[in-house]
């Protein structure tokens, strides 16, 4: 099989060649059709994330090179084990990337995605950016059925993740409406997922006016620009009291100070981005005001399946896709890197 292969943190990828995987037991052998590219690609490319303020986050460990990124994966079904014989060959899935070891507390109550012994693919074990690749059980296999293929893959990544954290604000909703602070691409997913699965209006705030008028067109009440000294108390005055919940898609010390000084009491903040920084609030706060301050990490098996049947429902509008092939990875690294990419760039193996 061939292969664009991260060979040394900080470098390019190179092309490389390996023996297709004879599969045996409950893996599975998917041929590739699609592999989105994603920005957390750039930091594993690095060898660490950076949390702001100098702080580093080393995520170079348990990688042998060389190692096959790429974590939005659909494809073909090419060939199964004995144990997976249910599986028909031919047949097109999006595989859940986000796979646990299987044995722990974490993976038997369906939180695979937070196991702390990951076999990711393409993060901990070889992805995408290849001709195939190795699924260890059916059951990472879903179902697209009616979803364009060079989607499947990155729902699988901005769609879970968006859903996941909307689905967890929305149980806030009774003390006021949703807020929705940054909308780059996982937040224009949970923007759409919100309106299909509450009825809550939706504000939305952004510092760039194209994103507050493309809130607009996908049905958010009122946008807001959190530059503008006055936001907060305008999300106040329009929300009549506060946000029930706000979800901070952007992930910095100052999207999480602005989302919590705009949650009413008894709200919630969903903390999904991840551009870094350090946040302090005064303990008592979080008391007084019935605070709940919360992280959200892409989303399960169950909820992967959940968000699909919302895009199979046609409640999801399908985001801008631009196709390359398997040899250009690399330089469709580099230009998401550079900021030259608009929507999603996903590789064709
Ligand atoms: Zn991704
Ligand atoms: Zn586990």
């Amino acid at each position: 099989m061939l292969r664009q292969s991260l060979v040394e943190y900080a470098k390019p990828l190179k092309s490389t060649e390996a023996p297709t995987p004879a599969v045996s037991g409950s893996e599975v052998l998917l041929r590739v059709s699609h592999c989105g590219v994603c920005h957390s690609d750039l930091h594993l490319q690095d060898g660490y994330f950076d949390l702001g303020g100098g702080q580093k986050l080393d995520v170079s460990a348990n990688r042998p090179m060389p190692f096959t990124l790429g974590h939005e994966i659909a494809g073909v079904v090419e060939a199964a084990g004995a144990d997976a014989a249910a599986v028909k060959q031919g047949q097109r899935y999006a595989a859940y990337p986000w796979i646990g070891c299987g044995k722990c507390a974490l993976c038997a109550r369906g939180d695979e995605h937070l196991c702390n012994a990951p076999r990711v693919l393409g993060v901990t074990v070889d992805g995408g950016y290849a001709t195939h690749v190795v699924v260890p059980d059916p059951r990472y296999l879903l179902d697209v059925t009616g979803i364009a293929p060079e989607i499947a893959g990155a729902l699988m990544c901005s769609g879970l993740t968006g859903y996941s954290a909307i689905k967890k604000a929305s149980a806030y909703l009774r003390a006021g409406p949703l807020l929705i602070v940054g909308l780059g691409g996982v937040g224009m997913m949970g923007l759409q997922f919100a309106r299909a699965i509450t009825d809550a209006p939706i504000l939305v705030a952004d510092i760039d006016p194209q994103k507050r008028a493309a809130a607009l067109r996908l049905g958010a009440s009122e946008v807001f620009d959190p530059a503008d000294a006055g936001a907060r108390r305008a999300i106040i005055k329009a929300s009549g009291g506060g946000a029930g919940a706000a979800v901070d898609f952007a992930g910095s010390d100052k999207s999480l100070n602005f989302a919590q000084g705009a949650v009413a009491k008894g709200g919630a903040v969903v903390i999904v981005g991840l551009i870094g920084g350090s946040f302090s609030l005064p303990v008592p706060m979080f008391p007084l005001r019935a605070l709940t301050i919360m992280g959200s990490y892409v989303g399960s098996l169950a909820e992967a399946r959940d968000m699909l049947a919302l895009v199979q429902a046609g409640k999801v509008a399908p985001i801008p896709v631009e196709l390359r092939p398997l040899a250009a990875t690399n330089a469709a690294l580099d230009d998401l890197r550079a900021g030259r990419v608009v929507g999603r760039v996903v590789i064709t193996p």
